[in-house]
């Protein structure tokens, strides 16, 4: 079943970067895994204002499960001043950062998901190292350098349980059609790796079945 409509308006309102087909096969895809690893949570990193996470948030509701929303809420790289992704109104000015938690907040409370969507909000590469639940689905969607792409998948591929999927954001192998890091430090290596089989395409969207 497709994305509550109502809940995809909202995501398309949502300051974000995923795109509507993308967030549509990301949904399908997340129950799918559901499916493959019943009762597992399901892990999202790189929230940003909620955007993605509506459509996990929606997925999870209809499979009975929660997804962990992992984020900083610090903007990556990519996201700071000066960079092609920034945006003013994501700035909070008594520190001069960026915070994109309050907007994720109202996301994921006007979508009606808070039972269903959990914000962990803290690097990413701590938050995996402490991490021991086998995960049915994981989404990286985080920082988009080198480094931040390397240790998501390091710290968290390791665990989506056997059967349960790796989707990844902005993987581009072309590298005319956007960053390459995505592509080289998550993809290549998890189809390397032996454990990952591609699943599905759309967009700049991979998804990837656990096989080992
Ligand atoms: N999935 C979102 C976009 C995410 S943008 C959407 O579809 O709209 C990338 C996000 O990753 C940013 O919010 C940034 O704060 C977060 N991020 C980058 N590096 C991180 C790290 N090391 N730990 C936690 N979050 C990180
Ligand atoms: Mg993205």
């Amino acid at each position: 079943m497709p994305i509550d409509p109502t809940l995809r308006e909202l995501a398309l309102a949502t300051k974000g970067f995923m795109p509507a087909d993308e967030g549509d096969a990301l949904h399908a895809a997340a129950i799918e895994a559901a499916a493959a690893v019943p009762g597992a949570p399901w892990v999202e990193v790189g929230s940003y204002c909620g955007r993605s996470t509506i459509w996990l948030g929606d997925a999870a509701r209809a499979a009975g499960t929660v997804v962990f929303a992992v984020d900083h809420h610090r903007g990556s790289e990519e996201n700071q001043a000066g960079w092609e992704h920034h945006d003013t109104e994501v700035v909070d000015p008594r520190v001069g950062k960026m915070d994109t938690l309050p907007f994720f907040r109202n996301a994921v409370h006007d979508a009606g998901l808070e039972d269903h969507v959990v914000g962990v909000i803290g690097r990413s590469p701590i938050v995996a190292r402490h991490w021991t639940t086998p995960l049915a689905f994981l989404f990286i969607d985080g920082g988009h350098g080198v480094e931040p792409a390397r240790n998501d998948y390091e710290g968290w591929a390791p665990h989506v349980a056997t059967g349960g999927t790796l989707a990844i954001h902005d993987v581009f192998p072309d590298p005319s059609d956007g960053g390459r890091p995505p592509y080289e430090q998550i993809y290549l290596p998890a189809i390397a790796s032996g454990r990952f089989e591609l699943a599905s395409v759309s967009g700049s969207l991979r998804t990837l079945i656990r096989v080992a």
